[in-house]
């Protein structure tokens, strides 16, 4: 008998703002693991904290995560392009599961493992500062605990704004994290917590428990940040009876700056977008955010999805937090980019060309994709990301090139020597029939052409075809500008010794 827990994983975006690095790599261990076990990646969006609330975050969410090929099965998902519910567990957004939650707060109220609290929020601030003064914990007196019924009653009746909290029980919890092991606290350290607060909604606690418990969540994957709270869940999960079916809880480490602080929004791009933006490959930020997490301990460090779903094991998930390091994206994005067929650079990188100036301003034989492509074969092993395409061989897109003798000239060549450079070059290259015209035939002949004297023949011919101190190897920009353009600017640079 397989008695075996069907996995099922959640993660639980609250829409205030855009889908953060962090909040991906949340997303895509759920995914890794869900794929690993044949099991079900729900989205469930948290929102409840009305005032952080930000309209058409979830939608912007969820585009980001489709875009990194971390596709939701179940719960909140887009659906062609708009946002729609799927699964049997529903809703799936926590404002619409108001009565729900309210349902459960009333049963802990019913069963006294929760309270109404009516304390304003200049009592608690007093509260607090005489307790910072004496040096000890902030946590609530529980001045509202012993209330009656009957002064419960009245004050609801008079109007008064309250809360409910959960009342902490006595005694120790425990429980284990599948990332940082046994876990024990004594529970005279936790807060009688609020679990719904004045505008009756629920709080996170209150609801997270409620939904992963009713959403059958096998094993919850979620920043360090919550660690802190989970004592309160665990607690939760016991006061309704749900001990038996509460999740594995699995935190992961901080992802960390280069300075090892929590890595935060001053540093500059943070959001899933902000790298998309940067044209950054959906496979090597996926690729870098998943060893953010973990240590696939082999020597490998370039994977694809496919691989990191085999090769994902909670056994291997870090303690310590990792380090986000932007060359190590960097170099994972050009690593990625040399795997790609050059087709499908061209179709990433034209919307970054189409907003660079070099290429607005180009003719348009410079723009057929063709031609596009050529350029991207030539680049394509130095290509960091997208937005790179041309980048640095903006010369390529004009059509024609400046000349001056100097920059002609190889070292103390003389001119006589740098125009008989040239005019070989010519000779050889009207030679080459169109149809030869291609990059391993022109890199042959024009290198046995050089023979030793590489400088002397291929510099001058270099520099006549781009007009640049520094640009791809001339057999190369010959390949991309075609036979036409090539022999038309050798001769235009000949004629400058003339
Ligand atoms: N809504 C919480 C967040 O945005 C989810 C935390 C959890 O996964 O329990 O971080």
């Amino acid at each position: 008998m397989n008695n075996k827990k069907e996995v099922r994983v959640r993660f639980a975006p609250s829409p205030t703002g855009e889908l953060h690095i962090g909040s991906l790599r949340t997303a895509l261990t759920d995914f890794l693991f869900a794929k690993k076990n044949d099991g079900t990646f729900i989205l469930r969006a948290e929102d409840t904290d009305r005032k952080r609330f930000v309209e058409g975050a979830t939608e912007r969410q969820l585009r980001d995560l489709a875009w990194a090929g971390v596709t939701v099965d179940e719960g909140v998902v887009l659906k062609d392009d708009k946002i729609t519910e799927v699964g049997d567990f529903g809703p799936y957004t926590q404002s619409n599961r108001k009565e729900i939650y309210a349902k459960y707060v009333q049963q802990l109220i019913d069963e006294e493992k929760a309270y109404y609290c009516f304390c304003d929020a200049d009592r608690l601030q007093k509260m607090r500062e005489a307790q910072q003064a004496q040096k000890i914990a902030p946590k609530y007196d529980r001045k509202c605990l012993d209330l009656s019924k009957e002064e419960v009653e009245g004050k609801i009746q008079a109007g008064k704004d309250y809360v409910v909290r959960f009342k902490i029980p006595e005694g120790k919890t425990v429980f284990t994290d599948l990332v940082y092991g046994k876990i024990e606290v004594d529970n005279s350290t936790l807060d009688d917590l609020i679990i719904m607060k004045s505008d009756g909604f629920p709080t996170y606690h209150l609801a997270v428990v409620v939904d992963d418990y009713l959403m059958k969540i096998s094993h919850i994957f979620r920043g360090m940040e919550w660690l802190a709270s989970t004592p309160k869940h665990v607690l939760l999960f016991g006061a309704f009876g749900w001990t038996d079916e509460m999740p594995e809880f699995c935190h992961m480490a901080n992802i960390l700056n280069k300075n090892k602080k929590k890595l935060s929004k001053r540093e500059g791009s943070v959001s899933v977008a902000d790298f998309r933006a940067e044209g950054y490959p959906k496979e090597a930020i996926i690729n870098f955010i998943a060893l953010l997490g973990w240590n696939p301990k082999t020597q490998q460090e370039i994977f694809t999805m496919q691989e990191l779903i085999e090769q994902f094991d909670t056994a291997k998930m870090n303690k310590a937090g990792g380090v986000f390091d932007l060359d190590r994206l960097a170099w994972m994005s050009k690593e990625h980019i040399k795997k790609m067929s050059v087709q499908k650079i061209y179709k990433e990188s034209l919307p970054f060309l189409q907003q660079k100036d070099y290429y607005k301003n180009a003719p348009e034989e410079n723009k057929t994709e063709d031609y596009i492509t050529k350029i991207i074969a030539v680049e394509q092993d130095r290509l960091e990301n997208f937005a790179m395409v041309g980048q640095d061989n903006q010369f390529f897109f004009k059509d024609s090139v400046k000349l001056d003798k100097e920059l002609l000239r190889w070292k103390d060549n003389t001119d006589e020597q740098t125009k008989t450079a040239l005019e070989k070059a010519y000779t050889i290259l009207s030679d080459v029939s169109e149809e030869n015209w291609t990059r391993e035939n022109l890199e042959k002949i024009l290198m046995d052409a050089a023979g030793d004297k590489r400088g002397d023949f291929l510099w001058p011919l270099r520099a006549a075809l781009t007009g640049e101190k520094r640009s791809p190897s001339p057999f190369d920009c010959a390949w991309v500008i075609g036979k036409e353009k090539t022999i038309s600017y050798i001769s235009d640079a000949i004629a400058t010794f003339e």
